[in-house]
C-alpha cells in the first residue's frame, strides 16, 4: 500500500473523461492495489473521496469515506468503492453548500448539487451495486462522479463570489 501523488488543477488528466473498468479486472491485483492505494491516499489527506484521476490514473473508480459528517444530522459514510458509477436517478430541487477538493488545494466554495442520487457500480468484488443516498453523500457522490467526466466543483459554481482560502473562510465566516 501507498500513498499517491494527488495531480492538481492544470494537470489535463483531471479535464479527461475517464475509461470504464472491464467488471473481470476489477479482482485484479493491478485494481486492488490502486484501490487500496487510493483509500491510503483519500485519508493521508484527510480527503472525504478521491477518485482515480486525482492520481492520474484515467479510469472510472472513486472512493468515499467520511468518519466526521459536516453537521446538521449528517451521517458518517463507510468505505464506499464505486467503480463504473452512474447517477441513474437524482432529485429535482438542488441545495447549495460547500465543497473543496484534493486537487483545489485550500479553495472552498458554494457549489449547488440535487439533494438525493440513485446510483448503480460496480464495488469492489465485481458485484453490482444500487443504491440511493441523500444530503452529503449524495454530493460527495456528484462530486466524485464529475471527476471522472473531467469536470471539478468549480465548473459547477454559479458564479465564484463564495471562492475562498480555508484561512479567510475561518475569519470571516462561512455564511
Ligand atoms: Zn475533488
Amino acid at each position: 500500500m501507498a500513498i499517491l501523488k494527488v495531480s492538481r488543477l492544470g494537470n489535463p488528466v483531471l479535464r479527461k473523461a475517464t475509461e470504464a473498468i472491464p467488471k473481470e479486472a476489477i479482482t485484479s491485483p493491478e485494481i486492488q492495489r490502486l484501490i487500496a492505494d487510493m483509500v491510503d491516499t483519500m485519508r493521508e489527506y484527510e480527503g472525504v473521496g478521491i477518485a482515480a484521476p486525482q492520481v492520474h490514473v484515467s479510469r472510472q473508480l472513486a472512493v468515499i469515506e467520511v468518519n466526521e459528517p459536516p453537521g446538521r444530522g449528517e451521517k458518517r459514510i463507510p468505505l464506499t468503492v464505486l467503480i463504473n458509477p452512474r447517477i441513474t436517478a437524482s432529485a429535482k430541487q438542488l441545495a447549495e453548500d460547500w465543497e473543496g477538493c484534493l486537487s483545489v488545494n485550500d479553495l472552498r466554495g458554494k457549489v449547488p448539487r440535487t439533494q438525493w442520487v440513485d446510483v448503480e457500480a460496480f464495488n469492489q468484488k465485481g458485484e453490482r451495486v444500487k443504491f440511493h443516498a441523500e444530503g452529503f453523500f449524495a454530493r460527495v457522490i456528484q462530486h466524485e462522479c464529475d471527476h471522472l467526466a473531467g469536470k471539478v466543483f468549480l465548473d459547477r459554481m454559479p458564479n465564484l463570489l463564495t471562492l475562498s482560502h480555508l484561512q479567510e473562510l475561518a475569519r470571516y465566516g462561512c455564511e
